[in-house]
């Protein structure tokens, strides 16, 4: 078991390009993959991208019930995530995220997509989602491209954000 720190934004790992990951089945991936759940676990959060623990690779990790009542732990494992489809129609959601701690807003997206991703081994998957699990995977991949959920608010609450951020993290 590894907790890695999470970064907090604006930290540069969160801004950049993650890579897409060209060996499946290594070592050094399966370790990656337990590093990401262990840490979303401890957080507590639903879901963690490998650049918000420093690793600028395009995995990410998610379980988006179980922190309700009663549900059991239900990881999935998302490798090299690319959006086939996304619906015209969206839905708001209030976003928060480990790596922006006590930040939220109300964020638009579409409410469907389908998805093809890889697991661990190099499997392929192709599925289609919708609601809170459609909006929980574009943040989580949102991560794999450098971008947060303030990206998408106003400028100058994004400004507003990130200077308490910095004032409470950095200063
Ligand atoms: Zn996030």
């Amino acid at each position: 078991m590894s907790i890695q720190r999470i970064l907090i934004y604006p930290e540069d790992c969160l801004k950049k390009v993650a890579q897409p990951i060209q060996d499946f089945g290594t070592d050094d991936l399966k370790t990656l993959v337990q590093d990401l759940l262990d840490s979303m676990y401890d957080a507590p959060g639903v879901g963690l991208a490998a650049p918000q623990i420093g690793v600028s690779l395009r995995v990410a990790v998610t379980d988006v019930n179980w922190r309700s009542e009663g549900a059991e732990k239900q990881h999935q494992v998302w490798i090299n995530p690319e959006f086939l489809w996304k619906s015209e129609k969206t839905e708001i959601t209030e976003e928060g995220c480990l790596s922006l701690p006590d930040m939220y807003a109300d964020i638009e997206r579409p409410s469907a997509l389908r998805l093809r991703w890889f697991d661990v081994v190099g499997n392929v998957f192709e599925e289609d989602f919708e609601g809170f699990q459609a909006v929980a995977l574009q943040h989580e991949f949102d991560h794999l491209d450098g971008k947060v959920f303030i990206d998408y608010v106003s400028a100058l609450k994004r400004r507003m954000m990130v200077k308490k951020l910095k004032k409470k993290y950095f200063s």
